[in-house]
């Protein structure tokens, strides 16, 4: 792009951001850069610090293509690449926390991240509390002088929860805390949590961006204010990710846009579909009118994903095993993100805060591009499995 990626929408971003034919030879994508040794000319280019690739782990166009997209989808300063979701989270954390701190996690947040919080940053001393994904602006009354974080994760990616994120972000300012928020599930193109008052957005790329599910990646971008550190953090820590990752990232990138387009209107499909059939105790997706967090969902995204929950009626393990071990087209699996069909039964909720209060089976699906007929279908047998019928 010779202009400001800035200046255009974000489907044009997506289209032709890091890319730059005239500086690659014509090729219309930024190729795969292999390098660890990067060679100097003369004494004055060996001594030239402003030189942005001195060495491998400062990076290469690849891994700049990918920054560069990202840093314009999300409104951002800049982008840093980790080699996971979860490396990009606690990358973002520690470009925060100091020994002493107290940081807040929603209680919703994906499991790992609560796990690196508790485990690891517990270790550096580091406290860590766990707070209503629901709380809003009443999360004031919860931090504290040393609060240097609060970790939002909008919707929680098994629950659905979706947080009030401008009123979290306005008590954090007023008393000088950070807001990191896990945007894995919108995406950029239905949520922007810097416009909303966010200081760092983290991507699990594994996901959405990769969208093949073949990758593993993450990515983490900051506001001017907060980027400096976010930077220095990831060159400390050595993080760096392979340019062939890069490069399949960049590539999903370029789908993004008609993905998520399809995903959301054939997942919401489904999700009406599964509010009809027997069993079904409750569908969690936060862009169905009678989700509880619908308003804010409303107001704040401009559209929703590929991922869900729903709520089954309590019945016993082997009821459970029938309906999932012969499933025809759902694959059984972690992750998501990809261009096929998921469906993973899950353990009731780890909660700290608030206890978590729908009794049943948890089951979280993920809708790809199958036939919906087939999908469909598939669920419908699945669920009269699991009742005995
Ligand atoms: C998968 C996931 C992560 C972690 O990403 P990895 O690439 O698996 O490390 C973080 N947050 C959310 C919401 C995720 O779904």
């Amino acid at each position: 792009m010779t202009d400001s990626p800035d200046k255009f929408e974000i489907e044009t971003i997506l289209t032709h951001g890091g890319r730059d034919p005239q500086q690659t030879r014509g090729t219309v994508n930024t190729p795969v850069y292999r390098a660890s040794t990067v060679l100097f000319p003369t004494l004055d280019a060996l001594q030239d610090y402003a030189l942005p690739f001195r060495y491998g782990r400062d990076g290469n166009p690849t891994l700049t293509s990918v920054e560069d997209t990202i840093t314009a989808l999300e409104g951002a300063a800049g982008t840093v690449l980790a080699p996971s979701g979860v490396s990009a989270i606690s990358t973002a954390m520690l470009s925060v926390v100091n020994a002493g701190d107290d940081v807040l996690m929603t209680d919703s947040a994906y499991e790992p991240t609560r796990n690196f919080a508790r485990d690891f940053l517990g270790r550096m001393g580091v406290a860590v509390r766990f707070y209503d994904p629901r709380i809003g602006g009443r999360i004031a009354d919860l931090i504290a002088p040393n609060t240097s974080l609060i970790m939002a994760e909008s919707p929680g990616s098994l629950t659905f929860e979706v947080q009030d994120l401008p009123a979290i972000a306005r008590a954090a300012q007023a008393r000088g805390a950070r807001v990191a928020v896990d945007n894995t599930w919108a995406t950029p193109l239905y949520y922007r949590p810097l416009s909303l008052g966010a200081d760092l957005v983290i991507h699990a790329a594994t996901k959405m961006f990769g969208g093949h599910s073949d990758v593993m990646f993450g990515t983490v971008s900051a506001t001017a204010e907060c980027f400096p550190a976010l930077k220095r953090t990831h060159r400390l820590l050595g993080v760096h990710v392979g340019p062939d990752d890069a490069f399949l990232v960049a590539r999903g990138l370029r789908t993004l846009a008609i993905r998520m387009a399809a995903h959301e209107e054939r997942t919401l499909e489904i999700a009406r579909f599964l509010k009809t059939q027997p069993g079904v105790l409750n569908v969690l997706h936060p862009a169905l009118p009678e989700h509880p967090d619908h308003a804010i969902f409303k107001r704040d995204f401009s559209g929703s994903g590929s991922l869900f929950s729903i709520v089954l009626e309590p019945r016993p393990r082997a009821d459970l095993q029938r309906m999932v071990d012969t499933l025809r087209l759902f694959g059984m699996g972690y992750s998501w993100g990809g261009f096929e069909s998921l469906l993973l039964p899950i353990p009731t909720p780890t909660r700290t805060a608030v206890p978590w209060a729908e009794p049943g089976q948890l089951i979280r699906l993920q809708i790809g591009f199958e036939s919906l007929n087939d999908l469909k279908a598939d669920l419908a047998d699945a669920l009269a499995r699991y009742r005995g019928a």
